[in-house]
């Protein structure tokens, strides 16, 4: 007898020690996610770049926030929020609908605002779910399709971390380019990064564009300079500018590609587009690295990738919210077709559907 009352009480000692230091971490992963605030304009802290050599090309991207199920995963979004409102709304539900959203990736910023856009418009008995969904969208606003200029060569200039997935992204485009009927050369402006050129070259060859490149180690600026003469020569409809991630001098990244930008323009040509790429499983840190390239050039649109592995959808409103700018399109593969024009309330109803 005394043997079961000892084991029982050192079961129910093990239970609540357990409980303890789980809310505790709980706790302190909510204070982390909530103090990443930040806000896009003058006035913040930039993201340090870093200026040593790049990783090789098929090296996995940094992933410092650990994945927490897939985008659109089976315990998703919908069913937390629903079951948090089904007995109606008090103040503890406000601040765990943020808590959920800032979870699921949505960043302090785009959290908070979307609780308060649905604690206005909450009524009891009204379909939180649906509420979510159509605020979602107003936040995401109307979808944007690239658009290209028509009589000269459509620039778009391609910038973002090392492994992100510029180089692929921008064979998919050219593939969906082409496949529009469009004539399209791509600029191997990264000239750094041993076999970026030979893997853009892989890209162009599969999507039918015309490739621009020199020899390794060659000026950025020069690569440039030939693709938008030879673009503008052979009456291309679109020239799209690969460059490197991360730089190789103790120039600052602001100066190369406003060089970049300057020398496009000295060459005749315009920056029409500057596509951030984003890779959608670094979530917040992603978020502040991106930070750094809206800084030093006119983003225009971001293209979120990876969308298909282990990250969480709320990202899409982060950019949006943190970064001031609209997801143009969403990887969601590494295929030549994986690559999919963003859409506002798809994008709301999928993140909700489960
Ligand atoms: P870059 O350094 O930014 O040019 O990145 P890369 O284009 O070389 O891509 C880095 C890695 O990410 C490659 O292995 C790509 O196949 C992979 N990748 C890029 N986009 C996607 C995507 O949407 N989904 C998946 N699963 N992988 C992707
Ligand atoms: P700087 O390097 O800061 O003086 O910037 P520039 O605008 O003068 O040129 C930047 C780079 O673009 C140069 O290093 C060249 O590689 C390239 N470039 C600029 N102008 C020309 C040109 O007239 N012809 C060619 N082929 N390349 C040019
Ligand atoms: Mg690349």
């Amino acid at each position: 007898m005394v043997f079961y009352i000892l084991i029982f009480g050192i079961l129910a000692v093990v239970a609540v020690v357990a409980f303890f230091v789980l809310r505790g971490r709980e706790r302190g992963e909510m204070r982390e996610l909530r103090s990443k605030t930040s806000h896009t304009g003058a006035g913040h802290v930039r993201a340090p770049i870093p200026d040593h050599a790049a990783p090789q090309r098929h090296e996995a991207p940094p992933k410092e926030s650990p994945p927490s199920g897939g985008l659109f995963r089976k315990e998703g979004l919908g069913a937390k929020v629903k079951h948090l409102f089904v007995h109606g709304a008090n103040d503890a539900t406000w601040s765990q609908l943020e808590d959920i959203l800032l979870k699921a990736d949505v960043g302090p910023t785009g959290s908070a605002d979307l609780v308060g856009r649905i604690r206005s418009g909450y009524t009891s008995g009204a379909d939180p779910v649906g509420l979510l969904t159509s605020e979602i969208e107003t936040v995401l606003g109307p979808d944007l399709p690239l658009e290209l200029p028509a009589g000269r060569p459509g620039i778009v200039l391609v910038v973002g971390v090392n492994g992100t997935g510029k180089t692929t992204t921008i064979g998919k485009l050219a593939k969906r380019l082409v496949s529009e009927g469009k004539q399209v050369s791509l600029a191997a402006a990264d000239t750094f990064r041993a076999a970026a050129a030979e893997q853009l070259e892989v890209w162009a060859t599969r999507a039918g564009a015309r490739i621009v490149g020199q020899e390794r180690g060659a000026d950025p600026g020069a690569v440039v300079f030939d693709a938008v003469h030879s673009a503008s020569a052979k009456h291309e409809d679109v020239l799209i500018v690969d460059t490197a991630g991360r730089l190789h001098t103790k120039t600052p990244l602001m100066d190369e590609l406003t060089k970049l930008k300057r020398v496009i323009e000295k060459a005749g040509g315009q920056v029409d587009e500057t596509l951030l790429v984003l890779d959608a499983q670094t979530g917040q840190n992603g978020i502040a690295q991106a930070r750094a390239f809206t800084d030093a050039v006119e983003v225009t649109g971001v293209v979120l990738t990876k969308t298909d592995g282990s990250a969480k959808g709320g990202i899409v409103l982060a950019v949006r919210e943190e970064l001031g700018v609209p997801v143009r399109f969403v990887g969601v593969g590494e295929g030549a077709d994986d690559l999919r024009p963003f859409e506002a309330r798809l994008f709301a109803e999928r993140l909700l559907s489960s």
